[in-house]
């Protein structure tokens, strides 16, 4: 393979998320046979199973299927604030940049970011409680949630363990304030930290959770809490339009994805290995601690366009090139990228 091949003949390596992923044959057989019923009439069986699979696996009464994260969240903080409240996120949080203000426009919430000065997605617990403020009089600012996200996606997929995760949970609680966990790949958090998901719910009020990234799952994911929780979040979903009929199809995918929670250890392996190989060709990136690789370039647009023009496709994240680990690209895949780059690109 030379450099000056054109893309098209070059096989595309496609690095932009891991919401790429496709059902194998395996996870559309199982959706093709799966039990189905009407979930908004009563109730549909594969659905059931999975809301009380997923309620378990992350240790909370009551789970709620649905179809995506940004509806999961948006559930979530629409349930949790009223018109006009403030809520503490991360900078850079999902629910603040990439949900085009949906926390605002839909669920009346006036964000405030934080910074990460305890570390890379993550505020220090005085951080949240000098932000939630206290009480003061009748014409005080409500500050009343904050929102987490574990793994941290712009951050470069960082992991918060648990002993940091359960600081900021007593911090915000003895504040007063909710806490949402935007746990959308807090599968790879499980995996790279080596504890259950639950440790990394632990104590939070409401908690969202995508099968539809690396696990390969096309569609759906699940937003998990209290019963009076769900209860209300049930409402929310069909008021949004996220109340579908014979939904067990797509339950299903989530069921096999949930089996191979295991399996995101093999990407976090690929991450570090492109890591290490940018690095050795003198690219500046952080150690990645989950699938998500963050190179720091000059020009980030410009660096797009190279790595396109070598068949590499990557997405901007916070000014970076960010490369995303997945199923579907294999190890060979990563040594051919480190090939062509190393060919066709200087750092
Ligand atoms: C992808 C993602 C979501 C939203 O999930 P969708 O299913 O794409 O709507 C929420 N939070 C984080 C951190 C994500 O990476």
């Amino acid at each position: 393979m030379t450099v000056d091949s054109t893309p098209s003949e070059l096989k595309p390596l496609d690095f932009r998320s891991d919401t790429l992923t496709r059902p194998d044959e395996h996870m559309r057989s199982v959706m093709a046979a799966a039990e189905v019923g009407d979930n908004v009439i009563d109730t549909d069986p594969t659905i059931r199973a999975l809301e009380e699979r997923v309620a378990d696996v992350l240790d909370k009464p009551a789970a709620l299927w649905t179809p995506s994260g940004t509806m999961a969240n948006l559930i979530a903080l629409s349930t949790h604030l009223r018109r006009g409240d403030r809520f503490l996120a991360p900078r850079g949080a999902h629910v603040l940049v990439n949900e085009l203000g949906s926390a605002a426009w839909l669920a009346g919430g006036m964000p405030d970011p934080l910074d990460h000065d305890a570390g890379p997605g993550r505020p220090r617990p005085e951080t949240v409680r000098a932000a939630a403020g206290g009480t003061g009089p009748y014409y005080t600012l409500r500050t009343t949630l904050l929102s987490l996200e574990n793994t941290h996606n712009a951050a470069g997929g960082v992991a918060i363990p648990p002993d940091e995760h359960a600081a900021l949970v007593a911090a915000a609680h003895d504040a007063g304030l909710r806490v949402h966990l935007d746990g959308a790949r807090i599968w790879n958090a499980s995996v790279a930290l080596g504890v259950p998901p639950a440790t990394l719910a632990a104590g939070v009020d409401s908690v969202s959770a995508c099968f539809s990234k690396g696990l390969g799952a096309p569609v759906g994911s699940v937003v998990a809490g209290s019963t009076e929780f769900v209860e209300q979040a049930r409402r929310m979903r069909q008021m949004l339009g996220g109340g579908v009929r014979q939904g067990g199809v797509l339950a299903a995918a989530c069921l096999v994805a949930l089996d191979r929670v295991d399996e995101l250890a093999e990407d976090h392996a690929k991450a570090a290995t492109l890591a290490a190989g940018l690095r050795e060709l003198g690219w500046d990136v952080t150690e990645p601690q989950t699938n998500i690789v963050l190179a720091k370039v000059e020009d980030v647009n410009a660096t797009l366009d190279s790595l396109r023009a070598l068949g590499i496709l990557t997405l901007p994240m916070g000014g970076k090139v960010r490369f995303v680990l997945h199923r579907d690209v294999t190890s060979d895949d990563v040594t051919e990228a480190l090939s062509r780059i190393g060919k066709g690109l200087s750092a």
